[in-house]
C-alpha cells in the first residue's frame, strides 16, 4: 500500500508544543500531536472499497495486515505524524469552552487524483482533549456511523465518509441509558475520511480566547485549501468565505429535510465548515412524518434539535461562526446581511425541494398552500415519510391515491372519516395541479424517484445489524451497506426494506430512542 502523503495541516498550522498525552487546556495551537492506542486484537469487519479506491488503496491492499494495523491505530504510516484538533463549541445552546478531538485521531492526508483527503480514526484512544472520557468508541455507535455516512454519500448529501469498521478486541464500559447501569461492550474504530474535519468550533475557540493571530492563520489555511476560488485572504474574502459556509450549511440542511434525516446533536462542534454532515451520534430517520420528532433522548425535553427546527439551528450556529470570524473583518453589517438572507434562501430552497418531492416543476400560484396542507395532512396520524413520498410518484387518480397513502399509515384504522376527507380534498387539489405540469406521468415519476429515496437507514435496520454483530454475525452490515448504495433505485430483491418500522422497534432503545452514549 503506497499512499501519496501530504502534511499541509501539520506543516502550515501551529502545533501544541507540549507533546505529552495529558488532558489539558491547549493554547496557541490548532492541534496536538498524539499517537493512537494499540489495540489487543484488531479485526477488520468491513471496508468501503469505493472510499479506499478514492484514496488510491486497492482491494488487495485492504486485505493486508498492514492496512488493518493502520486503520486500527496499531501502526503509523511511515513519515506521518498523527494529531488531534483543538476546538470549542456551543452545546445545546450553551458555551462549552474547549472540547477538541477527544476520541478522534487524524492519521494523515492523502492526495489522490487531485483530491486531498484527511483520514481519521474515531475511538483510537485518549488525547489531550478527552476531558473525563476514555477516547474509545463502542461497536453499536461505530456501526451506526459507518453505515450512515456511506448511505448519506450515496443519497447525494455532503458528508464525511467511512473507510473501514474494525473491532479493537478491547472492552469499553458504557452506561447506555445514563441510569447507573454501566456494562462492558465491544470496542470499535471507524476510519473516517473527509477533505477537512474543521468545525465551527475550531474558529470559535480562538475568538473566545481573543487569539486573533491564530484565528487568522486557521481561516487563511481553510480558504487556501478548501475555498481557494474565493481569492487570496482579505476582509472581502473572509466575508465571501462566511457566505459560502452559510450557503453550504443551508443546502445540507435542506437535503436533510428532503430525506428525513435528523442529526440529533447540532452543536457547533458538530458543524463542518465544509457544510458536510459530520459526527453521526444519536441521529435518526423520520418514520412517521413529524416536525417535532427528535431521536436524541438527551434532547427529549427541549427538543432543540427536532426535525422541524434543524434549519433554525443551522442559522443559530452560523451566528456563532459569524461572531468568531468578526474580529477578522471588524464590521458586523456584512455578516448580518448574509444571516438575514439565510431565512429567505431557506424558504425558497425548501419550497423548491418540497415541490420536487411532489413532482411540481412549473410555477403555480397556490403551491405554497398546497405544500402546507400536505404537511398538515401528513401529521394527522402517523404516516411514514419515505413510503408516502415514494408511493406518490405512482399517483394516477384520487380514488387509488388513498390506497397508496394507506401503505404509509401505521394504523390504517385511525384514518377516520374526517382525516380521510382531508386527504381526499388534498389529493383532489393535487390532481388538478398536476394537470398544469408539462412532464408526462412517466417523466414526473422518474424525477420524483430521484429525490425521494426508496431505502434509507431506518433506525431499526441499524439496530438489527448491531444485534447480529453483537452475536458475531456481520453479514447484515454488508447487506445494508450494499442496499444503501442505490437508495433511489427499485431493488426487487430488497423489497422487505421498503416497509414501515415493525412495532417491536417503536419504543426500543437504539431504534427510536438514542442516547449520546457511544
Ligand atoms: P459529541 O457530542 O459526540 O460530538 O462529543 C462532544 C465532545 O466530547 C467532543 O469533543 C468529543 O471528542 C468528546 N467525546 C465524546 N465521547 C468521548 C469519549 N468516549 N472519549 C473522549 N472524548 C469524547
Ligand atoms: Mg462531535
Amino acid at each position: 500500500m503506497k499512499l501519496n502523503i501530504k502534511n499541509t495541516f501539520t506543516t502550515e498550522l501551529p502545533a501544541d508544543k507540549n507533546t505529552e498525552n495529558t488532558r489539558r487546556q491547549v493554547k496557541n495551537a490548532v492541534f496536538s500531536y498524539v499517537q493512537p492506542k494499540k489495540t489487543s486484537k484488531p479485526t477488520l469487519l468491513h471496508v468501503s472499497d469505493e472510499m479506499a479506491n478514492s484514496l488510491g488503496i486497492s482491494r488487495e491492499d485492504t486485505k493486508t495486515d498492514f492496512f488493518k494495523n493502520i486503520v486500527t491505530g496499531n501502526l503509523i504510516y511511515p513519515k506521518t505524524t498523527p494529531y488531534a484538533m483543538c476546538y470549542a463549541g456551543h452545546q445545546f445552546g450553551n458555551w462549552a469552552g474547549q472540547l477538541g478531538d477527544g476520541r478522534a485521531i487524524n492519521l494523515f492526508e492523502v492526495e489522490h487524483k487531485k483530491s486531498l483527503w484527511k483520514v481519521q480514526l474515531k475511538g483510537a484512544g485518549e488525547t489531550p482533549y478527552s476531558r473525563n472520557a476514555d477516547g474509545l468508541a463502542v461497536l453499536r455507535s461505530s456501526i451506526r456511523e459507518y453505515l450512515c455516512s456511506e448511505a448519506m454519500h450515496y443519497l447525494g448529501i455532503p458528508t464525511t465518509r467511512a473507510l473501514s469498521l474494525s473491532l479493537t478486541g478491547d472492552k469499553v464500559l458504557r452506561d447506555v441509558l445514563y441510569n447507573g447501569n454501566p456494562a462492558y461492550e465491544k470496542g470499535a474504530i471507524v476510519a473516517r475520511v473527509s477533505p477537512s474535519f474543521l468545525r465551527f468550533g475550531n474558529f470559535e475557540i480562538f475568538a473566545a480566547r481573543n487569539d486573533i493571530k491564530n484565528l487568522k492563520i486557521l481561516t487563511d489555511y481553510t480558504i487556501k485549501h478548501h475555498f481557494s476560488y474565493l481569492g487570496k485572504p482579505s476582509k472581502e474574502t473572509y466575508i465571501k468565505f462566511f457566505k459560502e459556509v452559510t450557503n453550504k450549511t443551508l443546502s445540507m440542511i435542506v437535503n436533510w429535510q428532503r430525506v428525513g434525516f435528523v442529526h440529533g446533536v447540532m452543536n457547533t462542534d458538530n458543524m463542518s465548515v465544509l457544510g458536510y454532515t459530520i459526527d453521526y451520534g444519536p441521529y435518526g430517520w423520520l418514520e412517521g412524518f413529524d416536525f417535532g420528532w427528535t431521536p436524541n433522548t438527551t434532547d427529549r425535553q427541549n427538543k432543540r434539535y427536532r426535525f422541524g427546527n434543524q434549519p433554525n439551528i443551522g442559522l443559530w450556529n452560523l451566528y456563532q461562526l459569524a461572531n468568531a470570524l468578526y474580529p477578522l473583518v471588524e464590521d458586523a453589517k456584512p455578516f448580518e446581511e448574509i444571516l438575514a438572507h439565510y431565512r429567505i434562501d431557506f424558504e425558497q430552497q425548501s419550497f423548491k425541494m418540497m415541490k420536487a418531492k411532489i413532482g411540481l416543476f412549473t410555477e403555480g400560484i397556490n403551491d405554497i398552500q398546497l405544500i402546507r396542507e400536505l404537511e398538515d395532512c401528513l401529521q394527522l396520524i402517523e404516516t411514514d415519510m419515505t413510503i408516502f413520498f415514494r408511493n406518490l410518484s405512482d399517483f394516477e387518480e384520487v380514488f387509488t391515491a388513498i390506497e397508496l397513502l394507506e401503505e404509509a399509515i401505521y394504523f390504517p384504522n385511525e384514518l377516520k372519516k374526517e382525516y380521510r376527507e382531508k386527504w381526499q380534498s388534498w389529493f383532489e387539489l393535487y390532481a388538478k395541479r398536476l394537470l398544469k405540469e408539462k412532464a408526462s406521468d412517466k417523466e414526473r415519476k422518474e424525477k420524483m424517484d430521484s429525490v425521494n429515496p426508496k431505502y434509507v437507514l431506518r433506525n431499526y435496520m441499524a439496530q438489527l445489524a448491531i444485534e447480529a454483530a453483537n452475536k458475531e454475525d456481520y453479514s447484515l452490515i454488508d447487506t445494508l451497506f450494499e442496499l444503501l448504495k442505490k437508495p433511489y433505485e427499485n431493488q426487487p430483491e430488497n423489497e422487505k426494506w421498503f416497509a414501515k418500522r415493525p412495532e417491536w422497534a417503536r419504543n426500543k432503545i437504539g431504534c427510536s430512542m438514542l442516547s449520546c452514549s457511544s
